[in-house]
């Protein structure tokens, strides 16, 4: 892979400091960044096998998409009117058409979302989904970095939910990656509402003796609080803490109704994290909004996420950090609780943290894998200013994403894409979604008919 000088750029680490170079230099050897500083110690470029001239650009680490279900893009748009932060929603919109789909279908969906999260700056994100297996091989193709969480939905089976624990395991032990892209997970869809007690507590067990997470959707819709209220006179949070699930690395979605009890339980447990999805919970006509600011206080991570293209339409994680900032805004009533730096570091390094990948990824500095995005200031919207990190989110779009690699491999250059040719991928994910949707109504029609 050899070494690459990038110079000439205003450079955002996302360190500990928030450390920002104007026209400063990073250095990267065999995937990892070897240097980073200002303009007055740029090393000589003899030195370096491709020297990048990023004058004019924003680099910034990476951007870590912390929750979302990539092969639902084939939904996008099927979901209008209806919450699918609620059962009822999802009954709705999404689970009969969801038993159309065959294993064929995700290679060419996650190809296609995947496309589109490198093309806007996305260099990691967490996925939660069945087909985790097809998942992966799409990932792996497609260069980019993911945590896929294998979903476990067991809605009152008790042996599916067996079948699906054996199933995960397989997959967990199989997806160590050589290359470390691709980061197996387990995904209880939601504790309580279709994953019984004795389901979670085992999947806990197993999910720690592998040194995993678990990705889960918690407090989002009122089912989530109202089952275990009923049962056991608790909310979810406190439910699963008594059963000793917050032991386990426990990355949570959404967390709208989270109380200060709830939060306790987050801030107490040693690897809580919540994605705060602000666009498809302002979508979803949930009255909530979680408590980013509170959970930040209390010392818990707080990562972004755009959530499925069902609920959100897009996955521009520069747009994530606008509406996550103007919702925490009026949520809170006050000018940005969350400060630009905030919302970047939440868009990055927390990410990287909420899947404990922070010591490889989420920031700028010496050693970590070299997972970087520039962003082309040369276009309206993007004058002179002392403060780049509200340039990039309140005038910024993931459209001027220019260039992007992960691990020091560039996969888009000149905003197109390296390892495949955006055509292909749009026209191979066209005849799959015509497919899926043609299946979708035939399942429909026989219903009827029967
Ligand atoms: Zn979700």
């Amino acid at each position: 892979m050899g070494s690459t000088l990038f110079h000439g750029g205003t450079i955002l680490t996302v360190d500990a400091e928030n450390r920002a170079f104007e026209d400063g230099w990073i250095t990267v050897r065999e995937g990892r960044i070897s240097g980073v500083g200002p303009k007055a110690t740029t090393p000589d470029p003899s030195g370096y096998d491709e020297v990048f001239d990023l004058t004019g650009h924003l680099v910034i680490p990476g951007l870590v998409n912390a929750h979302t279900h990539s092969a639902m893009v084939l939904f996008r748009g099927r979901s209008e009117g209806q919450s699918l932060l609620t059962m009822e929603g999802w009954y709705n919109s999404i689970r009969e058409p969801e038993l159309s789909l065959i294993s064929s279908d995700i290679g060419p969906a996650v190809a296609l979302s995947a496309a589109e999260m490198l093309l806007s700056g996305t260099t990691t994100f967490c996925d939660q989904y069945f087909f985790a297996e097809e998942i992966a091989a799409a990932v792996k193709a497609a260069g980019i970095r993911a945590v896929i969480a294998y979903g476990i939905v067991q809605l009152g089976d008790a042996e599916r939910g067996v079948e699906e624990l054996a199933k995960a395991t397989a997959f967990l032990e199989q997806q160590r990656s050589a290359d470390g892209r691709v980061i197996p997970w387990f995904g209880p869809h939601a504790p309580y509402v279709d994953n019984t007690e004795d389901l979670l507590k085992a999947e806990v067990e197993v999910a720690n003796t592998f040194g995993v997470g678990l990705h889960l959707h918690m407090a989002c819709g009122p089912e989530d609080n109202e089952e275990t209220l009923g049962r056991y006179g608790t909310t979810a949070s406190v439910a699963l803490e008594k059963i000793g699930f917050f032991n386990g690395r426990i990355h949570a979605a959404h967390c709208i109704d989270l109380s200060a009890e709830d939060i306790a339980v987050f801030a107490r447990a040693p690897h809580a994290s919540v994605s705060y999805n602000a666009t498809a919970g302002l979508r979803s006509g949930r009255k909530g909004i979680c408590p980013a600011v509170d959970l930040r206080a209390a010392g818990v991570t707080v990562a972004l996420g755009t959530d499925n293209v069902a609920a959100n339409n897009s996955y521009d994680m520069i747009a994530e950090m606008r509406v996550a900032g103007l919702v925490a805004s009026h949520r809170e009533g006050r000018a940005q609780p969350l400060s630009s730096q905030d919302l970047l570091r939440m868009a990055t390094i927390e990410g990287a943290k909420a899947l404990g990948l922070d010591g490889e990824i989420g920031s700028l500095e010496v050693g970590k894998a070299a997972d970087i995005t520039t962003i082309d200031l040369s276009g309206p919207g993007y004058s002179e200013t002392p403060d780049p990190e509200t340039l990039l989110i309140y005038s910024g779009s993931g459209r001027d994403v220019r260039h992007v690699w992960v691990a020091g491999e560039q996969l888009v250059r000149n905003r197109t894409l390296v390892r495949r040719d955006y055509a292909s991928i749009r026209s191979d994910y066209a005849k799959t979604y015509e497919s899926f949707w043609r299946r979708v109504a035939e399942a429909k029609a026989n219903r009827e008919v029967a």
